[in-house]
């Protein structure tokens, strides 16, 4: 990074301070990973300057032989990652893969079905400041207040009575399998179509240790940055392949994937970022590994081990545990809400986020639940031991806020932690 330290030192610094932070603080944001060097090398490339609206071998410009290969190459490696028949690499993000997936099934105006987001939705799963809940008809459905777990009896009630456009699956805050299976009867009983958006537990699908989505759904959105490690940016795959469908706002009867290519371009989005896509590239491939499965078994393994020592601390888990990468701490018995202890846990070293919980009695601002991940600590090639001895620290700063001492002498027990799993090289002063 010559070139930018000597030019635009401010800019430079930052990036130095950034890479220090996540160097020397316990990065716990479930939805957060650490990409590797190819991966980081393919997405500072020049791939950025090439304009390549279209898809491979027909493209609106000229010179594009050489990002058609990238592309094409995280195609194969996508589709043969998830066992799919299709593939479109160029969402920018999750949520524009979930606007084009969307807009493939639906009408604005139509009634469609979503996960809440105060019980463990997205976004983009019809909250009312969303695009998808100013453009749809949003019955949100949500989770059991006893168990923590989705309700599919309710669904179900809330299907046969609405009788939505589609479904859709998937959740940002949900520590338990989603049975995709019981969903597709639901949809399949009042004749919608079910999407299934797996951003968070895309990792864990990849390596057959999630239920598979695709035999049960029309559509599979994900987002590659989170279990993925891939870099920021969004998929969608599909298996309904033959046979054409008259889908609402096409003119013209069309199959699911060319519907779904042309509401992603020139439907949605312009130009593909094209560096990215070239990251995407590398992160598939790498996916493709034994090791990346390895990976994720260690992920599901800290997530585990990290849920017990913090039951064995005497906190409140949302459904008593976890089934994949993430745990949700009920802190209200505790008396105390999710901003202060995300504060607290901050100063001390440890980065998470606060989040609702079942019938919390504060607002989404304050909260009274902390959602913690394993995928970026597993990265670094942290395991049991460390969780259980990071669990210990988050009982220690969570049984007093108030004490600042306890904040400074966590904090340096996570830097000298740290200091032991080392992985970016931090640049140069
Ligand atoms: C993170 C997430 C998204 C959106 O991802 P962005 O890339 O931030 O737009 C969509 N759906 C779910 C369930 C998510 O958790």
């Amino acid at each position: 990074m010559q070139n930018l330290k000597q030019q635009y030192p401010e800019i430079y610094a930052a990036i130095r301070d950034e890479t220090r932070r996540q160097t020397e603080t316990l990065e716990m944001i479930a939805s957060e990973n650490f990409v590797s060097l190819p991966v980081l090398e393919a997405l500072g490339s020049v791939m950025t300057n090439k304009y390549a609206e279209g898809y491979p071998r027909h493209r609106y410009y000229g010179g594009c032989e050489h990002v058609d290969v990238v592309e094409g190459k995280a195609r194969f490696n996508v589709k043969k990652l998830f066992n799919a028949k299709y593939a479109n690499v160029q969402p920018h993000s999750g949520s524009q893969a979930n606007m084009a997936a969307y807009l493939t099934l639906a009408k604005p105006g139509d009634t469609i079905m979503g996960m809440h987001l105060n019980h463990g939705g997205h976004l983009t799963h019809g909250s009312p400041v969303n695009f998808s809940g100013r453009l749809f008809n949003v019955v949100a459905y949500t989770i059991s207040p006893d168990t923590g777990r989705i309700d599919y009896d309710e669904m179900a009630k809330l299907a046969r009575e609405h009788k939505p456009r589609f479904i859709v699956s998937g959740a940002s805050a949900y520590p338990r399998i989603i049975e995709f299976d019981r969903i597709k009867e639901i949809c399949d009983d009042v004749g919608c179509y079910h999407i299934a958006d797996i951003a968070h537990i895309a990792g864990l699908v990849a390596t057959g240790l999630h239920p598979d989505p695709l035999p049960y759904t029309d559509i599979v959105t994900s987002t590659t940055h989170k279990t993925l490690r891939g870099p920021r940016g969004g998929l969608i795959l599909t298996n309904v392949e033959g046979g054409e469908l008259m889908l609402p706002n096409m003119p013209k009867p069309k199959t699911m994937p060319e519907a779904i290519d042309a509401w992603v371009f020139p439907g949605c989005q312009g130009g593909p970022l094209m560096h990215v896509i070239a990251a995407k590239a590398v992160a598939f491939i790498e996916a493709r590994k034994p090791e990346f499965k390895e990976y994720q078994q260690q992920v599901i393994k800290n997530a585990a081990v990290l849920a017990e020592t913090l039951l064995a601390e005497d906190f409140k888990l949302v459904t008593g545990g976890t089934d994949n990468h993430l745990i949700l701490m009920d802190l209200a018995p505790r008396g105390l809400t999710g901003r202060a202890s995300e504060r607290a846990l901050e100063n001390a070293g440890i980065t998470t986020n606060k989040n609702m919980v079942p019938n919390d009695p504060q607002k989404p601002f304050i909260t009274s639940g902390i959602r913690l991940g394993t995928p970026a600590l597993t990265t670094r090639g942290m395991k049991e031991d460390e969780m259980r001895r990071i669990g210990k620290m988050i009982s220690y700063v969570l049984s007093d806020l108030e004490d600042e001492e306890r904040q400074k002498k966590t904090r340096s027990e996570v830097e000298e932690l740290c200091k032991r799993f080392k992985f970016y090289e931090i640049p140069p002063e």
